[in-house]
């Protein structure tokens, strides 16, 4: 018989060993002995072995004797439990047939269920192994973050599916290669990690970057652990590649928001001091203004101071020559009476003109002398300020014009008091009234005299008339000395009527205006305090 060929077998005794042994070549766990069960011999039929070769069709027979005629017999098995038997069958059968007797059959029956058994654990291992793997499998797979296994050599041997679906390659591109997936910018701490897992340490949450196949890089943070063999010898390493792309890129545009907040409040800072600079220009500038404006002011007082003092020394001039002119004219005017009167008969009517234009034109110059004296006097006089009622004030002025019956003033009811000089407040309504009637060629004369509140502190008083009216462009001239707009021969008059009106309401710290159109009538407004205290 060769290897390879198939043992054919025959078995003398029928009883539980050759049942079990027939289980076992039909369960083919004898396959790797090539075995065949040729013939069954037994002296008892009813043994369970027996019957069970019967009914598979295995020959059978009471006289062991009759399996020496089996063609390719090449085996006996006695398993009788008999020696006398075992003796027998070894002297009797054919020399080409191997014999093995029951001690030999039992031996080979526990090796083979101790194999048996050893196989049967080294499966049950093998499963469980297998149960471990799959269980770290659904792991890993379930892990949302890319995983990559590596043997010591840095070849991949697993990758889970987040890994192909995040980069891209699948197992079979990948398995048993180094992946080349290391930007060139990356290598100083891709390198780091490679000299950990050789020296066997684990690592997180290193950042780095990859390609993934289609040749975009992603941003990743990287975690590994070693893993050992049963010796505790390292034999691979478990990376996960987190990627943190979205989270690099929220933290650039946190960092770039940064920075340009930095750089406005840089820009801002920096405007500031410019404004701050340009304001203590600015501040200086205007100091030096200030301070020009000062010199200018003092200039100007001392300037007015002057003025003032050139127009006391004017007044007093004018007064002088005044008080001095009216003693002669007061005798001129006497004199030219009395040589009226005494050569009223004999005077012819030529000569009584002159005398009458003598007259005239010395009362024109008496006037002028009260006049610009009256002028000189405007506040200089003591008289104290008094609480005036200007209704009942008014009342009394105008009773004391004497108006002729083609004039008629009308004034209103409800005058308030206003503290003043009266002699001022005289000087002021008497010019402004005698100026409305003498300035008016309407047959019936209407002056209105009347007033309104401006503020919590002052009176508006005005003077209206139905007269002549006045050019708006000679509005400042009038209130200047001796301007008239008139000749002597049109309207009598000094022109100095609104000078004194002037000078008055200055006193009082009041102010004048005009408001009036050529054959419209004028309206002079006199605005005054209500008091005069602390001015
Ligand atoms: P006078 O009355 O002596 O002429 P004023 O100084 O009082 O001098 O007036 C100056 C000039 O102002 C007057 O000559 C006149 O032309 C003009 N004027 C004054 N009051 C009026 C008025 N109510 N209507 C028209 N003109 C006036």
């Amino acid at each position: 018989m060769k290897q390879g060929d198939i043992l054919n077998v025959a078995i003398v005794g029928g009883g539980p060993g050759c049942k079990a042994i027939i289980d076992m070549i039909f369960a083919e766990k004898l396959s790797e002995l090539q075995m065949k069960l040729i013939g069954v011999a037994c002296t008892n039929p009813k043994a369970e072995g027996y019957r069970y070769a019967q009914e598979r069709g295995i020959y059978t027979t009471k006289d062991y004797r009759d399996l020496y005629k089996l063609e390719d017999l090449h085996m006996i098995i006695e398993l009788t439990d008999r020696e006398k038997v075992a003796n027998e069958i070894a002297r009797t059968k054919p020399d080409h047939v191997r014999f093995m007797d029951h001690v030999a059959a039992r031996l080979f029956w526990d090796i083979f269920r101790i194999e048996e058994e050893r196989i049967a654990q080294c499966k049950r291992g093998e499963e469980a192994l297998r149960d471990s793997e799959e269980r770290y499998r659904t792991v890993l797979e379930a892990c949302p973050d890319p995983v990559v296994v590596y043997d010591m050599k840095g070849k991949g041997i697993y990758i889970t599916p987040a890994f192909t679906e995040v980069f891209g390659w699948t197992p079979e591109e990948l398995l048993g290669k180094k992946i080349d997936y290391v930007p060139d910018e990356n290598w100083p701490e891709t390198q780091m990690m490679i000299n950990k897992v050789l020296a066997g340490e684990s690592f997180s949450g290193v950042e780095s970057r990859r390609y993934t196949k289609r040749g975009n890089i992603l941003d990743v943070s990287i975690s590994a652990a070693i893993y050992l063999n049963r010796d505790r010898i390292p034999v691979g390493s478990v990376h996960i590649l987190r990627d943190i792309t979205d989270r690099k890129l929220v933290e650039e545009a946190l960092q770039k928001a940064h920075h340009e907040l930095e750089q406005r409040v840089e820009e801002r800072t920096a405007e500031l001091a410019r404004t701050t600079k340009q304001l203590k220009l600015q501040l200086t500038e205007r100091k030096r203004a200030e301070e020009a404006l000062r010199v200018a002011h003092r200039n100007l007082a001392a300037k007015a101071d002057d003025l003032e003092a050139a127009n006391e020394e004017l007044s007093q001039y004018a007064y002088v020559v005044s008080h001095d002119l009216k003693a002669p004219l007061r005798a001129i005017h006497n004199y030219s009476d009395f040589l009226r009167e005494d050569l009223r008969a004999i005077l012819d009517s030529d000569r009584k003109a002159y005398l009458n234009g003598l007259s005239r034109a010395v009362r024109q110059g008496e006037e002028l002398v009260e006049d610009l004296l009256e002028l000189h006097r405007v506040g200089r006089r003591a008289v104290p300020t008094q609480t005036i009622d200007i209704g009942v004030f008014l009342k009394e002025l105008i009773a004391s014009l004497h108006l002729s019956a083609d004039v008629e003033v009308v004034t209103a009811n409800n005058w308030p008091t206003i503290e003043a000089e009266p002699t001022l407040l005289r000087q002021i309504f008497e010019n402004l009234i005698s100026n409305a009637i003498k300035f008016n060629g309407s047959a019936q004369k209407h002056v209105e005299v009347g007033w309104l509140p401006v503020s919590e502190e002052r009176y508006e008083l005005f003077v209206r008339d139905n007269g002549i009216g006045i050019e708006p462009s000679r509005y400042e001239q009038i209130f200047r000395v001796f301007q008239r707009l008139h000749t002597r021969n049109d309207y009598e008059g000094t022109g100095l009527g609104l000078a004194i009106v002037k000078k008055a309401t200055a006193k009082l710290h009041g102010s004048i205006r005009v408001e009036s159109k050529p054959g419209e009538g004028s309206t002079f407004f006199v605005v005054l305090p209500k008091t005069q205290e602390e001015r």
